[in-house]
């Protein structure tokens, strides 16, 4: 060969060196400094036109793409490692993660499985999820790319051991009658997908009314199940919520423990939101019974604030959840020894796959340790509450819904406005606040009235923020009322 074989290494590693150095740099810089930014702000039309453009056949130097990067990436995040991020409900991500992100990927390694200290990592992290909630070390349990994919993983397995055929084999079409899951009508969207790609379909899932509290009714709940045992349908599965994305009520896990373990159902809770209250002095208490679950769904992108992506499914009979998933092809047999000789990580759920997502967990929970995670937990509830305190103290603010944990539901109400016209009045305090990147809350409606969500759930936030949100909302309100009522005028 005239060439040398090329290869994707760079030529000059010490160039290489000073752009990586001056992306840590950077990176620091970046995340110090977050407060001092707008939350979100609109990219300008010069800058979106860059990502509509095809792919360059030809390429250019690393510190180009990366200058690329810095002007027309980071001045435009979404915002939720902003300390007045409190939109849907999302982690805010932390330093170290994302360095665990980085050095996984330097490592590169694929924890479909095979023997290697990535792969042990995994298995360590999985071991720290079960304690955390309180599961035997004998249950199972598998890192996905989030709480949607941790949900389809616990419901699959209760499906299938539920189904009381030889369900992988001979498919849906072979039940004898329909499945029915039960969740309440405040469960999560990612529970109707999961039914839908199980192939048991929407229906499947019926939604038992939700209490005064935002709760299920477990009145409700019993005689759901009756009627649909009558009805010749096969009750199978209760999704109780710990922390409902609307508004962070959790279902009464010990008394639905009760239940299915009376009705012979399985039960998954849905954790994604409140799962991890288990390791916080103060919320623990309200995930009583968590652990009687045969499955759980929890979210460390959330709570454990790890960078996205990273979901966790447990399922404590770990017999059932490998018999759920596992395969073994001839290209992917055990080896006595050697790399092939671990376990297979990919037979407890869907990925062949999979990344080295356990290591930004790891690295963040060996730096800080458990304690210190369980009071930030506790710190959002106290946010959350100092927050709703504000909201009753100020006039024409009001509390939508005693939040249990770090959602706050609010609007605010001058008086004699239709609940169309609040509902347009928020909506446009919603949405200056995002534009002028002073602080970035959602909105939901609850029980029939529309309203703004704060998901405090955010280790930067302080008080001040969160008294410029209550500041910001009524100096905004009484600007947008003065103006509708001299358009009426
Ligand atoms: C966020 C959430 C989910 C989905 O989790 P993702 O990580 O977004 O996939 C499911 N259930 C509840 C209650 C949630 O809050």
């Amino acid at each position: 060969m005239s060439k040398l074989p090329e290869t994707l290494d760079p030529a000059d590693w010490e160039t290489h060196r000073a752009v990586a150095h001056q992306m840590v740099d950077d990176a620091i810089d970046y995340i110090r400094d977050v407060r001092s930014r707008p939350v979100w702000q609109d990219m300008p039309p010069q800058v979106r036109e860059q990502f509509r453009k095809g792919l360059s056949h030809e390429g250019m130097p690393l510190p180009n793409v990366y200058q690329q990067v810095m002007t027309e990436v980071f001045p435009f995040p979404m915002g939720n490692i902003h300390p007045r991020f409190w939109m849907w409900y999302m982690g805010a991500s932390n330093f170290t993660g994302a360095m665990g992100d980085f050095l996984a990927a330097i490592l590169g390694s694929n924890l479909g499985g095979g023997d290697h200290a990535a792969a042990e990592i995994d298995k360590q992290v999985i071991g720290w999820m079960k304690e955390m909630i309180g599961y035997p070390a004998e249950a199972s349990g598998t890192l996905v790319s989030g709480g949607s994919m941790a949900n389809l993983i616990g419901l699959t397995v209760a499906r299938n051991v539920m189904s009381g055929i030889d369900l992988r084999n001979e498919g849906i079409g072979a039940l004898s009658a329909p499945m029915r899951f039960y969740g309440s009508d405040q469960v999560h969207s990612c529970h109707r997908i999961a039914v839908e790609a199980m192939g048991l379909g929407n229906n499947a899932l019926r939604r038992i009314p939700s209490d005064a509290d935002c709760r299920m009714d477990l009145a409700a709940l019993r005689t759901a199940i009756t009627e649909d045992r009558a009805s010749g349908l096969h009750p199978a599965c209760v999704i109780a919520t710990a922390g409902t994305v609307n508004t962070g009520a959790i279902d009464d896990l010990a008394a639905i423990a009760d239940l299915c373990a009376e009705e012979g159902l399985w039960m998954h809770v849905d954790g994604c939101i409140g799962g991890l209250l288990a390791i916080a002095p103060k919320g623990r208490a309200m995930v009583n019974g968590i652990a009687r679950a045969d499955s759980i769904a929890i979210d460390p992108h959330k709570w454990l604030h790890a960078p996205f992506e990273v979901g966790c499914a447990l399922v404590k009979d770990a017999d059932a959840h490998l018999r759920t998933f596992t395969v073994t092809p001839e290209y992917l047999e055990a080896a006595p020894r050697g790399i092939a000789s671990g376990a297979w990580l990919h037979d407890f759920g869907l990925q062949t796959s999979r990344g080295f997502r356990a290591l930004k967990v790891w690295m963040a929970l060996k730096e800080h340790g458990l304690a210190k995670f369980g009071r930030l937990i506790d710190q959002d509830l106290d946010h959350a509450c100092y927050l709703s305190d504000r909201i009753i103290a100020t006039p024409n603010l009001e509390l939508c819904f005693p939040g249990v944990i770090n959602i706050v539901c609010f609007r605010y109400d001058p008086g004699g406005l239709s609940e169309e016209a609040l509902k347009r009045l928020n909506t446009e305090i919603m949405v200056r606040m995002q534009e002028t990147g002073i602080a970035a809350v959602s909105d939901t409606t609850v029980r029939g009235r529309h309203c703004l969500r704060a998901a405090i759930n955010n280790h930067r936030t302080l008080p001040s923020d969160l008294d410029m949100l209550t500041g910001e909302v009524v100096r905004l309100g009484e600007i947008l009322a003065q103006n509708t009522r001299m358009k009426k005028g």
